[in-house]
């Protein structure tokens, strides 16, 4: 990738934190020094650098069925810059470590069933709803994002933001503070889940043994 210079007095604006000329603006989406950036590979011309720094790393062919993103209007990018839509749960599945399943959360078609009794009650709405026999029996796992707690630190220093920067050493009694505070994360309880697409889970024992026997 290379930059150029614009000739003349074009004036332009910048919505990307990694413009190199950030730092001679006022900042993000202020004005920038008037340079443009142009692909090395493919000669196209950019307003940002980041942009121009990803043209023709983009892989648009899916390596698995070969469909072609570019041909699509936008076009249309794949997933890990590798597979189509269509594509990405397949390869999935053929990497997934296989996990049998003993009522851990789940995730299936964009749902989450956290526990057993969860996952019995959808399934059976689903048996009324639709056929079950469609529902295919192989479900992702979960990973699990405890909640830390609150960051006394980044509190303090949105409340403090107005004041001088020394003005920590002003506040009385900030270890009790900040015992409470650790004692009261720990009884914290949330916990949010997001898919494992590296661990797959059988359901179809489970199916079989609680709703079709
Ligand atoms: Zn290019
Ligand atoms: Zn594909």
């Amino acid at each position: 990738m290379n930059e150029y210079k614009l000739k003349g007095d074009f004036i332009l604006k910048t919505t990307d934190k990694n413009d190199p000329n950030l730092d001679k603006c006022l900042g993000l989406d202020k004005l920038t020094a008037n340079l443009f950036y142009v692909c090395d590979k493919c000669k196209k011309i950019y307003l940002f650098r980041s942009n121009a720094a990803k043209c023709c790393t983009i892989n648009y062919i899916c390596e698995r069925c070969g469909f072609d993103g570019s041909k699509t209007n936008p076009p249309t990018e794949l997933i890990n810059n590798k597979y189509c839509i269509n594509c990405i749960d397949i390869v999935r599945k053929e990497n997934a470590v296989k996990i049998k399943y003993d009522g851990q959360p789940l995730f299936y078609d964009d749902n989450y069933y956290l526990n057993e009794d969860d996952l019995l009650e959808n399934l059976l709405n689903k048996m009324y709803t639709y056929d079950l026999m469609d529902l295919d029996p192989f479900f992702w796992g979960c990973k699990e994002d405890k909640w830390e707690g609150i960051d006394l630190y980044s509190c303090l220093e949105k409340e403090l933001s107005e004041h001088d920067e020394d003005i920590y050493n002003s506040i009385v009694d900030l270890d009790a503070l900040e015992k409470f505070l650790a004692d009261w994360n720990k009884k914290q309880k949330i916990v949010s889940y997001y898919p494992d697409y590296k661990t797959i889970i059988d359901i179809s024992e489970y199916i079989h043994q609680y709703l079709i026997n």
